[in-house]
């Protein structure tokens, strides 16, 4: 069958209004739940093979958020999708308004390789949720992840519901081409370009979850000891290719000694004296990734890491100082286990710099001051983030997960991926039994007699 007869076959599927029903849609989801729990062992082997993923990275950044993510969609989903009451203006009156949910239709989902699992799912949730088909575009430099994902779809979902492609860019610009209602893309700000203008051939909303260069803030109060370990934590996890990890260090200047002394300890802990020994530490996605990520290492001066293993594609957590915005890693973002740290004296100088910048998608910052943090969260604009800590904030399907300006536009997780993936359709109730003369021309004020 080709692509276009998938969409064609999706939206019947779509049009015979199965979906609707919400029941319908809460078994699909506890469905897919029982499937994925099938398929755990089969997933964790697909991301060893795919980015030598350990099993506890896995559940706990793959597997494990999207089981809590479709138990927290399944509890609250019929709130979510009944209509709700909205105010009525007094020019109105008489009349009652409401918002009623609608899914879009036949969605395309296209995922990245960072999190191959995850990243496939976690859109497809929302999907299911708010209604609508789906074609799951998995990355094609994860071909282990992306057949697994496609086995867990085909046994849980007939094919004109919920169904899988497996290709590379020629075909995702081959589905791009199609009429989908709904276009949920992860990946880079440079293909997400490519994305919305495909997009705009046939008006499909869109949401792009794109990436950047996210700073971590370290001010001279911050208890840097949890910093280092926190910060350790969220850049080096997966290897440092998440699209939320820190990219590079701002910390003040008064602390930097004492803060690197912390965090090369807080590297020790987490990944041993010797990383690339270390059987549960990731590896680097392919050549082309290890060699850009190589030319840093070899560009500036290394402060801790920087040993590599061609046979292996792994690089040591690194980091890197002195670092000047001048220099090349300061001018794309890095997806690698390498930090770069910058100083700074005020917190003025930082936002300046940060003003000058992209969007990022997160921001981070480490200190006890009240006045600091709010300072720098209404002076900058990120997508989300974390004071005293990094990534965590990902992980709450509370919180609405996004990005703005370059690194994205729409956010989900919990209740926004439902909305996401949702047209809001707002309608007036209009009593009829009279009829206010105020809008129409000619006629004397006061009530008119139907
Ligand atoms: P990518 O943009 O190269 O690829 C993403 C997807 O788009 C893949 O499925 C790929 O096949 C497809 N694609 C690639 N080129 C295409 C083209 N020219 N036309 C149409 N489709 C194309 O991204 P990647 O390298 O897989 O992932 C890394 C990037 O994704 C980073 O920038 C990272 O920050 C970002 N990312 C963002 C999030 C988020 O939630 N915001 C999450 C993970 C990764």
């Amino acid at each position: 069958m080709s692509y276009a007869e998938i969409v064609e076959e999706q939206k019947t599927y779509f049009n015979s209004k199965v979906t609707l029903d919400l029941n319908y849609r809460i078994k699909a989801l506890s469905q897919l739940k029982e499937t994925i729990k099938t398929f755990e062992r089969d997933i964790f082997q697909a991301l060893k093979d795919d980015l030598n993923k350990s099993e506890f990275e896995s559940y706990s950044s793959e597997v494990g958020v999207i089981l809590q993510e479709i138990s927290f969609t399944l509890k609250q989903l019929r709130r979510w999708a009944k209509p709700t009451k909205a105010k009525t203006p007094i020019t109105h009156l008489g009349s009652r308004s409401y918002i009623y949910p609608e899914p879009y239709g036949v969605s395309l989902i296209i995922a990245p390789w960072n999190y191959p699992f995850q990243l496939c799912l976690a859109p497809l949730i929302g999907a299911i949720a708010a209604g609508n088909c789906a074609v799951i575009k998995p990355s094609e430099l994860t071909p282990h992840t992306a057949n697994i994902v496609g086995q867990i779809i085909q046994r849980t979902f007939p094919e004109d519901y919920i169904t899988v492609i497996n290709g590379g860019v020629e075909v995702s610009q081959d589905l791009l081409s199609l009429p989908f209602d709904k276009i949920f893309f992860t990946g880079s700000t440079r293909v997400g370009k490519i994305v919305m203008k495909q997009a705009s051939e046939h008006l499909v909303p869109t949401t792009l979850e794109l990436g950047g260069k996210s700073p971590c803030i370290v001010h001279e109060d911050a208890n840097l000891k949890l910093a280092a370990k926190r910060i350790a934590w969220g850049k080096f996890l997966n290897a440092g290719q998440t699209c939320i990890a820190p990219d590079y260090l701002y910390v003040h200047q008064s602390v930097k000694e004492e803060f690197l002394s912390y965090l090369k300890e807080a590297i020790e802990e987490l990944y041993g004296k010797e990383p690339l020994k270390n059987e549960d530490y990731t590896r680097i996605v392919n050549e082309e990734h290890f060699e850009r990520l190589s030319s840093f290492i070899d560009d500036h001066t290394v402060c801790m890491g920087g040993k590599r293993s061609k046979d292996q594609l792994m690089i040591e957590p690194t980091v890197l100082t002195p670092v000047t915005w001048e220099d090349s890693i300061m001018k794309e973002e890095i997806f690698g286990p390498i930090l770069p740290v910058l100083e700074f004296r005020e917190l003025s100088e930082v936002i300046h710099n940060l003003n000058n910048q992209a969007h990022p998608l997160a921001l981070y910052l480490f200190s006890n001051e009240h006045d600091v943090q709010e300072w720098l969260v209404n002076e900058t604009s990120f997508g989300g983030g974390c004071i005293n800590d990094t990534v965590y904030h990902f992980a709450s399907s509370h919180l609405p997960f996004g990005g703005v300006g370059a690194s994205g536009m729409g956010a989900y997780h919990g209740k926004a991926s439902f909305e996401t993936f949702s047209h809001q359709k707002s309608v007036l109730k209009q009593t009829v039994l009279f009829d206010l003369p105020f809008r129409y021309p000619n006629i004397k004020n006061g009530l008119n007699k139907l």
